[in-house]
């Protein structure tokens, strides 16, 4: 077999489940521009660019992800607005080799209606389905910087309009002031009729009790996010037991602030500190564009950054399927296909990475027999 496959080219090929992607966060420079054409908002492009992470320059205030999610949804207003976009996320997506999203989107911050909205994307979703083989699904998730009770009514419009695309609710937005105890009874409602259950928790160097808050008070199945769960080692060990998968997101704002040394970041990032205690965790991009970030260099950071090898990143592959909300005769299907097709890809590679030892983490499949 002739080994002619980069590192980058490998990445983009091997399939893999993206579980963490706000809708809005992957809308492209050019379609933000267009929208706000289409809608005489004053837009500059130099403006539009301090959304996007790749135009940053030194001294430049950069607005992040956040303003752009609240730029763009009173930007989006017609069905057709979220019909281009949901085409051109799963796009993107399937070309970096992404065979499984579950999207964020907000509803309590658009004024269309909320079967409309999700008949409209789902319609897209059934045609990349079929042209490109990715298949898609929402989980709706409550702004936090809203009030407790407008949670409540978007859980009531999920509920009112059940879909087999509609997997569960999230929450997400600026923690600081909004803990998710605040959101107990909307989650509860949803709880109680059979959604699914994750949440942003520690966050932005929050305290770890919000993790332990989702996971015990709220009954979230998944955390996004949730770094500060390190700095529990009680916690974390129980995190582990119990399997409990955490989406990451290499790309998240808050540690390259933190961190601007490059060494620093790539030493200290809890990311490591999570994959060396073995918990199951799946790497993730959170606002793709904005973030400057897609499915290949989510997973490259990893190996180049924070000392990841291929067993680990096959590994990684596997909770991402493991934590799939699909029943599990297709997740048994992707283990048996996506792993076949690793592996073989994986013999074409034109050389293994080399990773320096000294900072190399095994995350082999050791971690979670
Ligand atoms: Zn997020």
């Amino acid at each position: 077999m002739s080994r002619s496959l980069t590192l980058t080219e490998f990445l983009c090929q091997i399939p893999k489940a993206e579980l963490h992607y706000h809708l809005l966060g992957g809308v492209r420079l050019n379609t933000m521009l267009d929208l706000a054409k289409k809608y005489n908002v004053a837009l500059t492009e130099k403006e539009a660019k301090t959304y996007y992470r790749a135009y940053a320059h030194e001294n430049e205030v950069m607005k992040g992800g956040i303003a752009a999610l609240n730029f763009l949804y009173p930007l989006l207003r017609s069905i057709e607005d979220y019909q281009r976009v949901a085409f051109e996320v799963l796009e993107d997506a399937k070309n970096t080799g992404i065979r499984y999203v579950e999207f964020f989107w907000n509803p309590s911050d658009t004024s269309l209606p909320y079967n409309e909205v999700t008949e409209a994307l789902v319609s897209i979703f059934k045609q990349a389905e079929t042209a490109w083989d990715i298949s898609a699904y929402l989980i709706p998730s409550i702004n936090r910087e809203k009030s407790p009770e407008e949670a409540i009514t978007m859980v009531e419009m999920a509920i009112n309009y059940p879909h087999p695309r509609v997997l569960g609710i999230g929450i997400d937005y600026r923690e600081d002031n909004a803990p998710i105890e605040h959101f107990w009874k909307a989650y509860r409602l949803a709880q109680q009729h059979g959604l699914r259950l994750t949440g942003h928790c520690a966050e932005f160097g929050l305290h770890w009790r919000n993790v332990e808050t989702g996971l015990d008070l709220i009954g979230l199945e998944r955390i996004d996010h949730g770094y500060t769960v390190t700095e529990n080692p009680t916690l974390m060990a129980r995190c582990v037991k119990e399997g409990i998968p955490f989406t990451v997101v290499p790309s998240n704002t808050f540690f390259l602030k933190k961190w601007p040394d490059h060494h620093e970041w790539r030493t200290k990032h809890p990311i490591r500190v999570m994959a060396k205690a073995g918990m199951k965790i799946i790497p993730a991009t959170d606002d793709w564009h904005m973030h400057d970030t897609n499915g290949v260099k989510c997973y490259q950071i990893l190996i180049e950054d924070f000392g990841f090898d291929l067993d680990g990143i096959r590994q990684l592959i596997i909770n991402g399927i493991d934590a799939a909300w699909q029943p599990e005769p297709v997740k048994q299907k992707w283990r048996y296909e996506w792993l076949n097709r690793f592996d073989l890809l994986r013999q074409k590679l034109i050389s293994e990475p080399t990773i320096d030892p000294s900072h190399r983490i095994a995350y082999g499949p050791q971690i979670h027999r």
